[in-house]
């Protein structure tokens, strides 16, 4: 955590006045600590996004195209032929203000701008100024504003505060979306080169290696074998994954966080630890190794061009589908945008779980299933065999992340599994869960180093929910399903509620898996002593969910 971060206690005084100017008069501040930093121009330049050139946010020059204007202008015009929605989204809003307190970054932080309703209006009042005759001849009276360097320095500042999280589109009337505001708003700040480098710096590297740390291939590789030697001393079993193997039934695509990164890492060796025991027929790419897709943080077209790669090596490989990993935004990609952008994936066989014969329906035309429901299908078959009681030190909650929940409608699946693997399982308060749940205050490529106070404000909600149940219960774990939570939540944990650490379901799975010929494990697979191996009676106290 930065020094220069504020304490707790400091950052927990928020002002949720609004300043006495009015908004459009009210400039965007630049602060350390909320901003990210710009994008990197050899990333840039090597994605063949527009503008690559050193540029830094908290100088008045930044370096725009000459044309700049016509080119927003042009873009926002191309965008509202093309998309109907973001037309609907900037016309329909009747400003009730329903929205208002539900983004955890106004909660957090207290600034109007953060506020759904007004993040949105950054956008439609140039919309209205700029393209509309009612804007154009009353400009303000009909809520238009032209666009200038400063309207375009605050687009930078709020489109990259907000996480594009869809909780506000939830308690919406309208159903307006603001995140997709914010998705097209980024869209047409990438026109300019106006990216920030915690994305485009992944999306180069996942252009470049196929995942968006640059690992290579045999980097990747090796780490994985390093996982199955650490399995192989906790439990005895011998672990030989294939890589890029042809003719698998199954190509397996997890986040590359996953593999490089505490405690996604425990995760991973789940799925080794799982799919062995399962002998499921199934390979690693070593090309495609990255499920999650900052490119939908960029454009449409850069999130077409990074899905595109998975399908291709799936095609590449002669597989019959994937199963995707722990992973947050890959599956809001596959779920909402797929099918329309490179799919459907007619190459491909639906679904079909090798040992229970489910037929995934719900993945007929985009031929991929997420892991966990994949898992909650052996569960509910009775297809595991799994002591619980070796989560026994865990007391457990359970973080929706954002894209799963509100982006597939996932709620019940993960909830199933943990509690199959875990005997100590409370949920945090229902308006902070399931389509409620707030957002980690980090996603949509906001998990850099340098705007930790951004994300500390941000997270601000979600931790004040597991401090709840941290302090009723003891709960002491928050799990997730997404490689973003397992990065973003640990230093947001940390900060607000020491004492709660962060895991992956199925790093609780394979604690729990009994596995063929395993030996009596004396640690769990962070090296941590087993509780003990029999269940104790009773339990802790406290009501479970
Ligand atoms: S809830 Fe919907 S209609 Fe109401 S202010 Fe927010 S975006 Fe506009
Ligand atoms: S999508 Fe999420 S982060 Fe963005 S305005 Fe809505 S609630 Fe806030």
């Amino acid at each position: 955590m930065a020094d220069e971060t504020p304490k707790p206690d400091e950052l927990a005084q928020i002002n949720h006045n609004p300043p006495w100017k009015g908004w459009m008069d009210t400039p965007a501040e630049i602060k350390k600590g909320i901003y990210c930093y710009a994008a990197n121009p050899k990333s840039v330049e090597y994605t063949g996004l527009p503008n690559p050139r050193s540029w830094n946010p908290l100088d008045d020059d930044w370096k725009l195209p000459r044309e700049w204007k016509k080119i927003v202008r042009e873009g926002l015009k191309d965008r509202l032929d093309r998309f109907r929605s973001l037309k609907v989204f900037l016309d329909i809003c009747v400003r009730c203000g329903a929205c208002a307190d539900k983004c955890h970054f106004f909660i957090g932080s207290g600034d109007p701008k953060n506020m759904p309703v007004l993040r949105a209006e950054l956008l439609r009042s140039v919309y209205r100024g700029e393209l509309t005759k009612a804007g154009q001849v009353l400009g303000r009276m009909a809520g238009g504003r032209k666009l200038t360097e400063d309207v375009l320095k605050e687009w930078w500042t709020y489109f990259f505060q907000c996480t594009e999280c869809r909780r506000c589109s939830v308690f919406c009337p309208y159903g307006i979306d603001t995140a997709e505001i914010t998705i097209l708003a980024r869209e047409l700040l990438n026109l300019l080169g106006l990216n920030i480098d915690w994305i485009a710096t992944p999306v180069a590297n996942c252009t470049r290696t196929g995942n968006h740390l640059g690992i290579q291939p045999h980097a990747f590789k090796e780490m994985i074998e390093f996982f199955c030697d650490d399995i192989e001393e906790i439990t005895g079993v011998k672990i030989e994954p294939s890589f890029n193997r042809k003719g698998a039934e199954i190509l397996f695509i997890t986040p590359s966080g996953d593999v490089f990164a505490d405690p996604g890492t425990y995760t991973c060796m789940g799925y080794l630890m799982l799919f062995h025991e399962l002998g499921l027929d199934y390979t690693w790419s070593t090309y495609a190794s990255e499920g999650g897709n900052f490119g939908f943080f960029t454009s449409h077209e850069m999130m077409k061009r990074l899905n595109a790669k998975m399908y291709a090596e799936a095609k590449r490989l002669g597989v019959k589908y994937i199963i995707g990993g722990e992973c947050g935004h890959m599956w809001r990609v596959i779920n909402q945008y797929m099918d329309t952008m490179n799919g459907p994936a007619d190459f491909l066989e639906v679904p079909v779980s090798p040992i229970t014969g489910t037929r995934f329906e719900q993945a007929a035309s985009t031929k991929m299933i997420h892991l966990v429901e994949f898992t909650a299908d052996l569960i509910k078959h009775g297809k595991l065999k799994l002591d619980p009681s070796r989560n026994d030190n865990k007391i457990v909650t359970f973080h929706d992340s954002c894209n799963p929940a509100r982006g597939m409608g996932f709620f019940e699946e993960p909830r199933e599994v943990i509690r199959a693997a875990c005997n100590h399982f409370h949920e945090m308060p229902p308006n902070t869960i399931r389509e409620q749940t707030f957002c980690c205050g980090s996603g949509s490529g906001l998990n850099a180093g340098e705007d930790m106070e951004l994300r500390m404000r941000g997270g601000f909600p979600r931790a004040n929910a597991v401090k709840f149940v941290h302090e009723r219960y003891g709960v002491n774990m928050l799990a997730n399903i997404c490689a973003i939570d397992r990065a973003a939540l640990p230093p947001l944990m940390d900060y607000w509620v020491p004492g709660v650490d962060v895991t992956g379901v199925h790093e609780l799975v394979a604690n729990a898996l009994i596995m063929e010929g395993e030996q009596k494990r004396e640690t769990d697979l962070r090296g941590e002593e087993l509780p003990h191996l029999e269940p104790e009676e009773g339990g802790p106290e406290g009501e479970e969910e």
